[in-house]
């Protein structure tokens, strides 16, 4: 998040440098404990992709089993991203017994290489019918093996019997070497003959709420799907913005100074942290990274921050929408692209209008993202996230792209072979002698764009704070790859580079800058705008994930060798059936809170009032519009309603089962579940506000926002 208090927590500032990656087997490591023509190959393999001879790995692997031993790991794992969106390990011990009996600790190149999950538990989309159960996971020397909980996690990818790929780390590979190879070609083409690599860098800001865990115990919602299905609005919500970049308390204090060492230890750049919008609510970002590594050190994040709290009492709650009526927590993919030589495509420079280079990368992402917003959205998608995109805190379900007055106008330049003028940065004047004047940001921040470019990187904002990075960079990468490899044809084509780069972008301009825009978009004229623009607005999982077959998916995917047809059906197919299986998870969960919990809490409180009401009336005492018997009355209509409601969702989760595809199921959920559970709850919070604070069976908003 922008304006970070860098570095707020930090331990002894001498013992960073030794604590950061201990845990790694990374260069340093690899340089020191393997032998010199083994280093160099396996450098090759990591920097040049090139294949890994089995003498190398048993090399490798007894060097990381010896290096492993020594900071106390007993097993190994290998560690991969299944289409569940969170990590799978699967742990063996390095112990090997031999024939007198005696045991030594072994670890083969193979087992490094290769291992064999059953990959029957692990959602396949229908790709496991036609293959057997047996998967594979297969080492990525591109991403450092670490040491977590006393076990040597080997970062792997994973894909079935018959070689359908079944996790998000493999398209993500995919898409790093298309975009490689495609930016590189046109930078050639462009007369760069520096480079010989591209790479996606990624720094994800991570957003989390923190509550104290034993009030968390007490709310079965809570427990089971991540956000309170039921709960009135606190008396104080957000409303007076002390919480954004508020001093951080004690107790959050020393939670992030743990999380800081254990993640440093584990070579995760975490860098700034700060309180957000909401109460309870925090933001965690890192140094971005190649988008590989960030993929798998976001994972790792989100893993050691709900350990860490834990350990301090808390819980970690990273679902998007964990408090009705307080912003929910999203996650900001920083994307941008770096060449071999360390130049950052998106950097502008002093003289943008001039900087073909940085036109071009700009042009082809308005292309990449305009053709391919139903799938930046799909990627965005779930059941959690759809309580955020589109209502007034995040993004909207309409993909859009903020740059900015100035490069607005340059692109205007170019689109009608303009030269723009060089505009002088603006200059804040402080007002106070001893302060210095500052020069403005060209690019000012608008938050409530899902896409922002942000001085040197875009900024993509849908992401639920508890997704898996690698599939929007998977699109992302994709998209622009393909952008740049139509470019690249036509230059290659061409007699005169130049002019048909000004051709191609003025064309590009005109044919995409309807995804430019740089106003509010959280107000219902620029959804207005959106539609007479032409742009999607798919406003839930189930408008958006059927999309994702759609014939120019399938072409774009296969023709760059990321996804197969079966496979992109079958991540389709998965994405529908998640959803549902939420949608459901949450209904019965509501289902047995309203039935067994919330029901007879009104009804003890209701007796005790009809109680009183009784005895007054027994001594003759009762006026017609006593308040005791006001609210036992309008307690007694508010049960029926809850009742009714109760059992109008219960007939919504048994139609279900009469749904045919998981198309269907999904348009179902969307229908049925959806209204029927937010009727229930409506009923139950009015009820939370009237009951005895004593009855009502859950701590309130109050105690969970406001106690840590
Ligand atoms: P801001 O506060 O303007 O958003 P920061 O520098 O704090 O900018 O960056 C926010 C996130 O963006 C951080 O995780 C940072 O590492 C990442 N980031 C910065 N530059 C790049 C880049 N070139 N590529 C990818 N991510 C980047
Ligand atoms: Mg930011």
């Amino acid at each position: 998040m922008q304006n970070a208090q860098k570095g707020l927590v930090l331990p002894m500032m001498r013992d960073i440098p030794e604590m950061f990656g201990s845990l790694v087997f990374n260069d340093d490591v690899m340089s020191a404990r393997l032998p010199r023509e083994i280093y160099k190959s396996l450098h090759k393999t990591i920097e040049e992709g090139k294949a890994l001879d089995i003498t190398v790995a048993n090399a490798v692997a007894a060097a990381m089993k010896d290096w492993a031993i020594e900071k106390g790991a007993t097993h190994y794992t290998h560690w991969f991203q299944p289409l569940t969106g969170i990590t799978a390990e699967k742990h063996d011990s390095f112990l090997s017994p031999q024939n007198d009996g005696r045991v030594i600790m072994e670890f083969s190149g193979k087992e490094l290489i290769k291992g064999e999950p059953d990959a029957s538990s692990f959602p396949s989309g229908g790709l496991r019918e036609t293959f057997e159960a047996r998967g594979y996971t297969a080492w990525d020397p591109t991403s450092y093996a670490f040491i977590k909980d006393d076990s040597l996690c080997i970062p792997t990818i994973f894909c079935s019997f018959g070689g359908e790929v079944l996790d998000k780390k493999t398209p993500l590979l995919r898409s790093m070497e298309v975009i490689d190879t495609k930016a590189t070609r046109l930078l050639k083409l462009m007369g760069d003959d520096q480079v010989t690599r591209v790479s996606s860098t990624v720094g994800p800001e991570q957003e989390y709420f923190l509550v104290d865990k034993q009030t968390y115990k007490k709310r079965r919602d809570l427990v089971i799907t991540g956000r309170t299905l039921f709960g009135a609005k606190p008396p104080k919500g957000q409303e007076l913005d002390d919480h954004y970049f508020g001093v951080i308390k004690p107790r959050v204090k020393a939670f992030m100074k743990e999380l800081n060492e254990e993640l440093w230890k584990l070579g995760v750049y975490a860098k700034t942290e700060h309180n957000e919008a909401a109460p309870a609510q925090h933001e965690l970002a890192p140094v971005f990274t190649t988008t590989n590594t960030a993929a798998d050190h976001n994972q790792l994040t989100m893993e050691i921050m709900k350990k860490v709290a834990d350990r301090h009492g808390l819980s970690c709650l990273l679902h998007e929408k964990p408090f009705a009526g307080v912003n929910g927590s999203g996650k900001h993919n920083n994307w941008s692209l770096s060449t071999n030589y360390g130049k950052n495509l998106f950097k502008p420079g002093k003289k943008p209008q001039d900087n073909r280079t940085f036109l071009v990368c700009l042009c082809a992402v308005l292309e990449a993202v305009d053709r391919s917003q139903d799938l930046l959205r799909i990627v965005s998608a779930s059941a959690g996230n759809d309580h955020r995109l589109g209502a007034a805190e995040a993004p909207p379900a309409i993909i859009s792209i903020f740059l900015g007055d100035e490069l607005t106008e340059i692109l205007d330049a170019v689109e009608h072979g303009e030269h723009a003028e060089n505009k002088k940065a603006e200059t804040v004047v402080t007002g106070v002698e001893v302060l210095p004047d500052f020069k403005k940001d060209t690019t000012d921040r608008n938050r409530t764009s899902p896409i922002a470019f942000t001085g040197n990187k875009f900024e993509f904002r849908m992401l639920g704070s508890s997704f898996s990075i690698a599939d929007i960079n998977t699109v992302i990468n994709t998209a622009v790859a393909d952008s740049f490899d139509r470019l690249a044809d036509r230059l290659e084509a061409c007699d005169n580079v130049d002019a048909e780069i000004d051709k191609w972008m003025a064309e590009t301009i005109t044919a995409h800058k309807r995804i430019v825009f740089n106003g509010n978009n959280y107000t219902q004229d620029w959804i207005e705008e959106a539609h007479r623009r032409g742009l999607y607005e798919l406003k839930t999982t189930a408008d958006a994930v059927p999309l994702f077959v759609s014939e120019k998916n399938v072409e774009l995917f296969t023709k760059h060798k990321i996804f197969t047809k079966s496979e992109i059906a079958s991540r389709c197919e998965i994405m529908l059936d998640s959803y549902c299986k939420v949608l459901h998870i949450e209904a019965l969960t509501m289902l047995e809170m309203a039935r067994k919990e919330i029901t007879p809490a009104v009804v003890t409180y209701t007796n005790e009032i009809a109680k009183s009401v009784k005895l007054k009336k027994d001594i003759g005492i009762l006026a017609e519009n006593d308040a005791t018997f006001v609210i036992c009355k309008k307690l007694a209509k508010l049960t029926d309603k809850l009742y009714a409601k109760t059992n109008a969702l219960d007939s919504a989760v048994v139609g279900l089962d009469h749904t045919s595809s998981s198309l269907d199921a999904s348009a179902y959920c969307r229908d049925e579940f959806l209204p029927a559970m937010n009727a229930l709850r409506a009923v139950a919070d009015e009820l939370e506000t009237i009951v005895a604070e004593k009855h009502w069976p859950y701590p309130t908003y109050n105690e969970l926002l406001f106690n840590v």
